[in-house]
């Protein structure tokens, strides 16, 4: 065998489709449709000759200011998945007691527990979709979920979520805040009263960057210290001197941010409204996409309808969510024509 056992049985994460020519209406993978802050590229070329700061030292000072705790609080990463992935090797056991998730969640969670031979155990969503968090019990290794959730773009309760931390005191607990800032209540100012919970927030959504691969990590100095050295035995550069530079400048213009995701959050209620006149049903929305179902065709019919129009959206041949398709909002002129096609089609 030329390659590991691992490489040839893993099934790795599917991500969305990002065609490389123009014309298509893309609302598949969650992108801001507005820029990020303006930005002048911020040293000369002879600065890419050193190795970047490995601890990324002035991002976590405005990250840790953002929230109101140390930089020992936060970890950064090259997109929250990596985030993600580096935390679930921090945090949670390989063979030893199940890392538990909601069925229908973020996908990657899975690909990275079975990367890591972490156990994986599934705890239904509730027949509305929400997290019922007295489903999950005290023998798990762990927990991670999102919220707002993906793909059903609900939010869950702060307090829920705290009382399933307080619970499980010992047990460390992933909140995934990928899509916080386009609505729902963060757990991010009560990290350092609860050493097992773990937030996680990407700039890829809300700060209009997505290409440029940054995530962080905000939680007590043991779970921190504990990704630091996982990361330290991996890779020591895992964020550029460009991204980190670029994703300085975002967290402090977080009037563009704001202004950004109004306008997003202002063309969600119009495709909501949109949506539900034209028979979809969907729960109640709180990131930056919305998951809704058509009435009268099937979800595969109407996401063929849309590819043939040149408008993508996500769709997964998954039990409870096959009829349904998650639309990221776009601008509105992209709403629009999603809304024009749409009509032709149901
Ligand atoms: N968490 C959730 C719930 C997501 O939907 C995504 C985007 N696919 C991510 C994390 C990862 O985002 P990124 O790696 O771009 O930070």
């Amino acid at each position: 065998m030329l390659i590991s056992r691992l490489a040839s049985e893993i099934r790795p994460y599917v991500a969305g489709e990002q065609p490389q020519e123009g014309g298509w209406v893309k609302l598949n993978t969650n992108e801001n449709p507005y820029p990020t802050a303006p930005f002048e590229l911020p040293f000369d070329r002879a600065k890419l000759r050193l190795y970047p700061d490995p601890d990324a030292t002035e991002l976590k000072r405005a990250v840790a200011a953002l929230h109101g705790v140390t930089t020992r609080n936060v970890f950064v990463g090259n997109g929250s998945d990596e985030v993600l992935a580096l935390a679930f090797l921090a945090l949670f056991d390989a063979h030893a007691r199940p890392l538990a998730a909601p069925d229908i969640t973020y996908s990657f969670y899975p690909v990275f527990a079975s990367l890591f031979g972490i156990r994986y155990e599934t705890v239904p969503l509730t027949a509305d979709f929400s997290i019922d968090f007295e489903r999950y019990r005290g023998d798990f290794g762990g927990i991670v979920f999102a919220n707002p959730n993906a793909p059903t773009s609900l939010a869950s309760d702060r307090a829920e979520i705290l009382r399933l931390v307080e619970r499980y005191a010992s047990i460390p607990v992933i909140a995934d805040e990928a899509y916080i800032d386009f609505g729902g209540e963060s757990v991010v100012g009560d990290v350092l009263s609860h050493e097992n919970l773990l937030v996680v927030r990407t700039l890829s959504k809300s700060y209009s960057l997505a290409g440029l691969r940054v995530g962080y990590a905000v939680g007590s100095v043991t779970l921190i210290d504990a990704m630091e050295r996982i990361k330290n035995s991996f890779n020591s550069y895992t964020t550029d001197a460009l991204a980190q530079a670029i994703a300085l400048n975002a967290i402090r213009r977080q009037d563009v941010m704001r202004e950004n995701v109004a306008r997003v959050v202002a063309t969600r209620a119009r495709t909501v409204a949109a949506l539900r006149a034209l028979g979809f049903s969907m729960p109640e929305p709180s990131a930056n996409f919305v998951f809704a179902r058509p009435a009268g065709a099937s979800g595969k019919t109407v996401f063929d309808a849309l590819k043939a129009k040149k408008i993508l959206v996500r769709r997964w041949d998954a039990p409870r969510i096959e009829e349904y398709l998650r639309i990221s909002i776009g601008t509105d002129e992209e709403t629009d024509r999603l809304i024009r096609a749409l009509r032709e089609i149901v």
